[in-house]
């Protein structure tokens, strides 16, 4: 029996996985992917939003004003690179300026600093790129870019350090309370008893809720789809870039990353299928089109990959948190859609202290809030590779030449806490794969170095787990071991 069941192992879940071991609590997270940050948290747009956007008075916006203040002190303590670049909101008409007042408005009432608004030579002068056809803009100081795998990964190793399980291919099937008050998960991976459960299933914590509880809520799967530009264009904007907001969301948006792509979109289309990540063309064409009133000349030619993420849009219109009222011991952190991902450490931190009073926690003196990155052979200067070098020969060994990846550092993320199982594993932890060629030149090393650490045949090894297997056969043996694996 544990004390903690957290299901869902995407930004929220490991969040307050890593909040809940600040308290002396046995707890297991439930993962029904083959790696944690597999859901929402892997596809979107990776702001840390400054919160002018959401409703006041709603979940989101006290959540998304609270995260975005702890960013700093949680990036620092995890070594994850965060960027303050700043977000505009850019009218391209007169008649816009009166929705960015309102809109500043809405910021100051949610609690949000250092809103203005700035005119076309101020703007101009920020982003010399911006199509001509720009008026003005609400400047928002707070808005910050991250990068979302790396922080849900870390919080993720950083909980495990501190003595969290994960548990991964995990699906949770039912969840039920006996009569002493247990609750009973049972997943693909066994059944666990526990004296508390939070359910942090993103497109799913409606299913998980409605398991339990009579205060039923549904979620509604909105779809938004991307291009990923090259970073040779790194330089071309420094903040993000959004339009003014419509009642889907808040529009297509322009946007640089921390790992110097830029990002072009979402849409957001309602669908029926939670797992329908497809790009369609409809949508492609409908961010290039929106795209294109930011950057007029999208240079199509860089577009290295298109990708699209699905919305946990909640029939609520807003985040579900805390105790089910009719559920004792059971919490929620359902619907949890934009801005979901800034709200992060703040619902981590609210949940994880929720329960912990619930079950009469004393806190973990032994807590390590610090977790260090894998060094990064391409952020090394000449001396600092050298020394690399010098103590893991590893390091020598390129292995993703777009974005230099080394081998030291794709073991590394294997044998981490928490550590890659399957070539998306690598990817988001290294970003082996992640560059212009998209994978074209390092996967078959990549499959080997997984298949050695893991000590399995490299026709074992996935792309994301399941039947997502690469090889079928070996096209040349070397001896007899392998050839018995044709
Ligand atoms: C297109 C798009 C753009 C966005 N842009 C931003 C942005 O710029 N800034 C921002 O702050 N937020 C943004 N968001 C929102 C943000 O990504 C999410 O709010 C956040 O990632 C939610 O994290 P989560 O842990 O709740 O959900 P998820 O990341 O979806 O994690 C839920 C996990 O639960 C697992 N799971 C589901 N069912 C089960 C089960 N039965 N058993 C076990 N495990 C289960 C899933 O596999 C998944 O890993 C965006 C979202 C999208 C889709």
């Amino acid at each position: 029996m544990v004390d903690v069941i957290v299901i869902g192992g995407g930004a929220v879940g490991c969040a307050t996985a890593r909040n809940l071991s600040r308290f002396r609590l046995k707890t297991v997270l439930l993962e029904k992917a083959s790696d944690i940050c597999e859901g929402q948290s892997k596809a979107n747009t990776a702001i840390v939003h400054g919160g002018y956007d959401a409703k006041p008075g709603t979940q989101k916006a006290k959540y998304n004003v609270l995260g975005n203040r702890m960013f700093q002190k949680v990036c620092s303590e995890l070594d994850v690179p965060l960027k303050w670049n700043t977000s505009l909101v850019v009218t391209f008409s007169e008649d816009g300026i009166e929705k960015l007042e309102q809109l500043r408005e809405q910021g100051r009432q949610n609690g949000v600093p250092k809103l203005s608004i700035i005119g076309r030579d101020e703007l101009f002068r920020r982003e010399p790129n911006l199509s001509r056809e720009a008026c003005a803009a609400l400047l928002v100081e707070t808005g910050g870019i991250v990068c979302p795998y790396e922080f849900t990964i870390a919080n993720a190793e950083n909980a495990a350090e501190n003595g969290v399980r994960f548990c991964r291919n995990a699906e949770v099937r039912k969840v039920s309370r006996d009569e002493t008050g247990l609750w009973t998960v049972e997943s693909t991976a066994g059944t666990f008893t526990a004296r508390a459960v939070v359910n942090c299933a993103g497109l799913y914590s409606d299913r998980i809720n409605n398991m339990v509880s009579e205060e039923k809520f549904h979620i509604l799967p909105r779809r938004g789809e991307y291009y990923i530009i090259d970073k040779r264009y790194a330089d071309t904007f420094h903040a993000s870039i959004f339009q003014l907001p419509t009642k889907m969301g808040k529009g297509i948006l322009v946007t640089p990353t921390v790992d110097g792509t830029i990002l072009i979109g979402p849409t957001a289309e309602d669908i029926d299928n939670r797992d329908d990540t497809r790009t369609t063309p409809a949508g492609l064409a409908k961010s290039l089109k929106f795209g294109s009133r930011t950057w007029e000349h999208i240079p199509l030619r860089d577009v290295i990959t298109t990708f699209s993420g699905i919305r946990a849009h909640c029939d609520k219109n807003d985040f579900i948190l805390g105790e089910a009222p009719d559920a004792p011991l059971f919490f929620n952190a359902g619907g949890v859609e934009s801005p979901g991902l800034t709200s992060s450490p703040a619902i981590g931190e609210f949940l994880a202290g929720l329960v912990a009073d619930r079950l009469h926690a004393e806190p973990n003196p032994d807590f390590q809030p610090v977790r260090h990155a894998i060094p990064k052979f391409r952020e090394m200067d000449a001396a600092q590779r050298e020394k690399a070098i010098a103590s893991n020969p590893d390091y020598a060994k390129v292995v993703c030449r777009c974005e230099t990846v080394t081998e030291a550092e794709i073991r590394e993320a294997i044998r981490r806490p928490v550590g890659a199982r399957t070539i998306d594993g690598i990817k988001r932890r290294t970003r082996a794969g992640m560059g212009r060629c998209q994978a074209g030149f390092c996967t078959p090393r990549t499959v080997q170095i997984l298949s050695e650490e893991l000590h399995i045949s490299p026709l074992e090894v996935t792309k994301f787990g399941g039947n997502s297997k690469l090889l079928q056969s070996y096209l040349f043996t070397k001896g007899e071991d392998d050839h018995a694996q044709r």
